[in-house]
């Protein structure tokens, strides 16, 4: 299958063995990870955010209940949230999550918010578990068509050591524990790395409410454009 496909699969493979209530999805795009979450039992609040509404509202219909859903009502209760806003940026409804994907974002953000983004989602979102992918830029003198970046958008792409060591770094400040993977494997006797590079962080604090708490009082900032409650 595509990468892309392999990239959800990963997540999915995750929630079925974490089983996680909340999950976030930043940058979600077109939310087509998002649709996929929504048929795990487990999941009770599903929210995205990116920064470019119109392409969230590109699909989000596929987000809202079918008649099916209303006759034969289940036991679990789900809200699905879409959210127009910047991953720089603190708001207390990103608060208490137990799972946060970051699915090829972070080489989409500009230096600043690219500064910003460990303290808004290691330090206060702090979430059980975050997952960030990005290219691994070693593997991509193997793709044919790729001059300097896979994408004309990408502000940065990052070889093992470079990715490795941010992750480690922001691991290490906000009391994470991070182990590497990847998806797309180098021919044999390529010692490129994985096409897709991905870091599983799990938080190694349990994290007490009223940390929490005291989030909530920060104000407001990201803009609901969907929700729907199941
Ligand atoms: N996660 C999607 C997937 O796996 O199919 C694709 C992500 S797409 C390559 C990158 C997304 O990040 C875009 O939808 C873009 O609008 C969003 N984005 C860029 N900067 C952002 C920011 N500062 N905050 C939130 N989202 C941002």
């Amino acid at each position: 299958p595509p990468l892309y496909k392999q990239r959800y699969q990963f997540i999915k493979q995750l929630v079925s063995e974490h089983k996680p209530k909340k999950v976030a999805d930043l940058g979600c795009a077109d939310c087509r990870l998002l649709w996929m979450l929504k048929f795990y039992n487990c999941i009770e609040v599903l929210v995205g955010l990116d920064i470019n509404e119109d392409v969230m509202k590109e699909k989000m219909h596929t987000l809202s209940p079918l008649p099916g859903d209303f006759l034969q009502p289940s036991e679990r209760s789900l809200t699905v949230t879409l959210l127009q806003g910047s991953v720089a940026h603190k708001d207390p409804c990103m608060l208490g999550f137990d799972m946060i994907t970051c699915i090829e974002l972070i080489e989409h953000l500009e230096e600043k918010e690219l500064e910003k983004f460990p303290d808004v989602v290691f330090g206060f979102m702090s979430p059980t578990m975050i997952i960030i992918s990005t290219p691994n830029s070693e593997f991509n003198h193997l793709l044919p068509t790729v001059t300097l970046f896979r994408h004309p958008d990408h502000k940065f792409e990052w070889n093992r050591a470079q990715f490795q060591n941010w992750a480690l770094g922001a691991a290490a400040r906000y009391d994470y524990t991070v182990e590497f993977t990847g998806l797309g494997a180098p021919p044999p006797g390529k010692d490129v790395g994985f096409c897709t590079q991905i870091g599983v962080f799990v938080r190694n604090y349990v994290k007490d409410e009223a940390r929490d708490h005291l989030g909530k009082h920060q104000e407001c900032v990201y803009k609901t454009v969907f929700k729907a409650v199941y």
